[in-house]
């Protein structure tokens, strides 16, 4: 269930419907200004709605004064243990303060660091981790995880509603997919607020982006989650922005820039499709449309199953096809493949999205697709005939024609 709540980190809504925010975190000391303003920007340039940055050193309370001024996105300050710190980091201007009270040293300091929120109309983050739950919770945490994690949350969430703060969004945060998956579910039933997904310590950037696709996507999916971030081990925060948006783009809950389409390949293959995809996904970098490319490895299949793209490409062992909303444009040598089809998106973008095709040459890349195609291959086109002149035939000419021994006379010897 969508929280009904919504707060804002700076200038980004999180909750209440809003589109869900993605965001990373540096990996940098945060006080070294040049290392993690530098990758503030790259991960800004990547689709990072908001960045958090780690302040356990009074140097990167200090810091973040800089930061917050020079940031193109929102500043979230990650705290743990010293809500001293916490306080610096609200008065420096960050755009939240994400803390577990849990582990900041007590109720009375958890209103403290609230106090000073409201009088700078700050939002909080405030959360729970499976690795540290209160010791009251530890029998439950053994018997039920999934419960012994909503309930510390929830606990948390009336901590704040009796210090009458509200500007706030939880996490609860498991190594656990499952886990993951199930307490926030439970969670989300339970409180209004707005959520903040992510599997802690997913993993690297293989393993790591697959647990949150499969945890993140399948919260995200039933309407669960605000705001995301990815937790990969990389020095490239970056990487876990790309990350998150391709779950996003995936479940069609946000666009950016293009969506690359490409089949996996197979023996029917003749060319050097590895090289031509990683060519055409490198150069979809520089458009920020959401236009969608196709790359098959062969026309097998016909090109239907690519309709849906704007434009695509197909391959042979030396010709090729540019094709745009499965209709042909035109035939190319396979090394012109790439530069041809970034002349037509080139050119659809000159003429105002309208795809112009020169009928001459759109004649011969289809003449060239029929002779390429594998006569006895079920299309989806041939699948289609066959089932018109099936439908037009007796139903008894149609189960001959489907059986194995459809036309054989049998006779006793
Ligand atoms: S499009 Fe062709 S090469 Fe690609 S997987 Fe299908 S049959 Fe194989």
């Amino acid at each position: 269930m969508a929280s009904e709540r919504q707060i804002h980190v700076g200038p980004v809504a999180i909750g209440g419907g809003a589109p869900v925010a993605v965001q990373t975190m540096t990996k940098t000391e945060t006080a070294d200004l040049q290392a993690t303003m530098d990758q503030i920007l790259r991960a800004a340039d990547a689709g990072a709605d908001i960045v958090r940055v780690a302040v356990p050193r009074d140097k990167d309370a200090e810091a973040l004064k800089t930061i917050v001024e020079r940031s193109p996105v929102p500043i979230i300050a990650d705290i743990h243990f010293n809500h001293t710190l916490a306080l610096k980091a609200l008065d420096a201007g960050a755009h939240c303060v994400r803390l577990n009270p849990g582990n900041i040293g007590g109720p009375d300091k958890v209103a403290e660091v609230c106090r000073r929120a409201i009088e700078l109309g700050t939002p909080l983050r405030v959360g729970v981790n499976s690795g540290s739950l209160p010791a009251h919770l530890r029998q439950l945490e053994y018997d039920n995880p999934v419960e012994a994690l909503v309930t510390a949350a929830v606990e948390t969430v009336e901590l704040m509603e009796r210090l009458e703060f509200t500007n706030f969004k939880v996490s609860m945060k498991s190594t656990s997919v499952p886990n993951t998956i199930a307490s926030n579910r439970l969670l989300s039933e339970r409180i209004p607020y707005p959520l903040h997904l992510g599997v802690t310590e997913a993993g690297t950037k293989w393993s790591g982006s697959l647990k949150s696709a499969v945890g993140l996507g399948t919260l995200l999916a039933d309407g669960i989650g605000d705001t995301i971030r990815i937790s990969l081990s990389t020095f490239h925060a970056e990487e876990e922005v790309k990350v998150a948006w391709e779950i996003l783009k995936a479940l069609k809950l946000r666009e950016r820039g293009p969506v690359l389409i490409a089949c996996p390949t197979c023996g029917r293959l003749q060319f050097d499709m590895d090289t031509v995809v990683a060519e055409v996904e490198r150069r979809l970098e520089a458009y920020e449309d959401p236009i969608e490319v196709s790359v098959l490895g062969c026309a097998v299949n016909g090109i239907g199953e690519a309709r849906h793209a704007d434009f695509g490409i197909t391959g042979a062992k030396d010709m090729g096809m540019i094709y745009s909303k499965g209709e042909p444009l035109k035939k190319v040598r396979t090394e012109d493949l790439v530069d041809e089809l970034f002349k037509e998106i080139d050119k659809y973008y000159a003429a105002g999205k309208l795809v112009e095709r020169d009928e001459v040459e759109a004649a011969a890349a289809r003449e060239w697709l029929a002779e390429e195609e594998d006569a006895t291959a079920m299309t989806p086109e041939r699948m289609a005939a066959l089932e018109a002149a099936a439908a037009d035939a007796e139903p008894i000419a149609l189960d001959e024609a489907a059986s194995p021994v459809a036309g054989r006379r049998f006779t006793r010897a």
